[in-house]
């Protein structure tokens, strides 16, 4: 299945988030953990591309399992570092292993890279030959908070519309912890002319290492209300657990009640995290 046709419908979808193994010794556990996960029965899921390629096979074997489990799934796809015959290569195994749906990424660059032999600069560039190639329904990241490299809110907005024209159906945002930034960003991207529909990318930030890694990554606003939650709780995980779900509960529940259809959970390979949330919007999303 196509996931426009999930994101468009009239329910509420609420979607997670996998990512492969690093190292092979573990492709046993994140299989078991992605498993746990399908059996929540999401309205699909999607998994990450390791930066640079490495351990890239597992997306696909991850992907091709999803769909064996009944989930439809997604493949994101970075192209950095890729050539144009990588590419061509990824795209013909994800179609003959039935996979419909791409998230095409440029991927972060790496240090040190010799920007002058690339094949791809910007995700806008795999959208098209995405859809050159034919076949698939591709998304696109977004950030409410800008991209770390834009110049300002209005370049990054131009890029994306550069994006959605390429072929890129709908966008997934970058995590943010105060709905308000989405809002603001809906708005813009509306007064852009972007009309793709947007799904929420929501983080479950459940343990205190967790926000250092966020904080240094992305340029994300950590509201007061958030950060009390840290303060109070960061040191007993367990209650850390219990608020960072309930913190994302109530972002989600409010995403919902202002008209925001789609919810895609960063579930970080964490069965448990990601069917506490499932449960608690249980009538919400039925
Ligand atoms: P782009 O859309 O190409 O944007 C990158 C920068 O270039 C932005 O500043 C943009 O404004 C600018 N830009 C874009 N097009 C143009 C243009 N035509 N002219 C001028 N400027 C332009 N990374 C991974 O490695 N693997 C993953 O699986 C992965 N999944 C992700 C999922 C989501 C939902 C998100 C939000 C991010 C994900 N990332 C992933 C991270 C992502 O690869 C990085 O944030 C990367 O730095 C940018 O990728 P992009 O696809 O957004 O790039």
């Amino acid at each position: 299945m196509k996931v426009i046709d999930i994101i468009k419908g009239e329910k509420p979808s609420l979607s997670f988030e996998v990512f492969p193994p690093k190292t092979d010794d573990k492709v046993e556990s994140v299989l078991e953990a992605t498993t746990e996960i399908a059996k929540l029965n999401p309205s699909y899921m999607s998994v990450t591309y390791g930066a640079g390629g490495g351990t890239s096979k597992y997306t696909t074997d991850i992907a091709v399992s999803l769909k064996r489990l009944g989930v439809t799934p997604i493949a994101h796809l970075s192209c950095i570092s890729s050539s144009k015959a990588d590419i061509k290569t990824k795209l013909t195994e994800l179609k003959g292993k039935g996979i419909e749906n791409i998230l095409a990424l440029r991927g972060d660059i790496p240090e040190g890279m010799n920007m002058e032999h690339l094949e791809y600069h910007y995700a806008s560039e795999l959208t098209q030959e995405i859809r050159d190639f034919g076949g698939f329904c591709i998304g696109g990241a977004c950030y409410p908070e800008n991209h770390p490299e834009s110049e300002n809110s209005r370049a990054d907005i131009e890029s994306l519309k550069i994006k959605v024209e390429s072929g890129c159906e709908y966008l997934t945002t970058q995590m943010f912890f105060d709905n308000n930034i989405l809002y603001n960003f809906m708005y813009r991207l509306y007064r852009a002319g972007v009309n793709v529909p947007v799904v929420a990318g929501i983080m479950p930030v459940t343990n205190a290492a967790q926000i250092k890694r966020i904080c240094s990554i992305s340029q994300n606003t950590l509201p007061q209300r958030f950060m009390r939650l840290v303060d109070r709780y960061g040191d007993n995980p367990k209650a850390m657990k219990q608020a960072g779900i309930a913190y994302a509960t109530e972002q989600i529940i409010d995403l919902y009640a202002n008209g925001l259809n789609a919810v895609h959970v960063y579930s970080m390979n964490k069965p448990d995290v990601a069917e506490a949330i499932q449960k608690n919007l249980s009538e919400i999303i039925s």
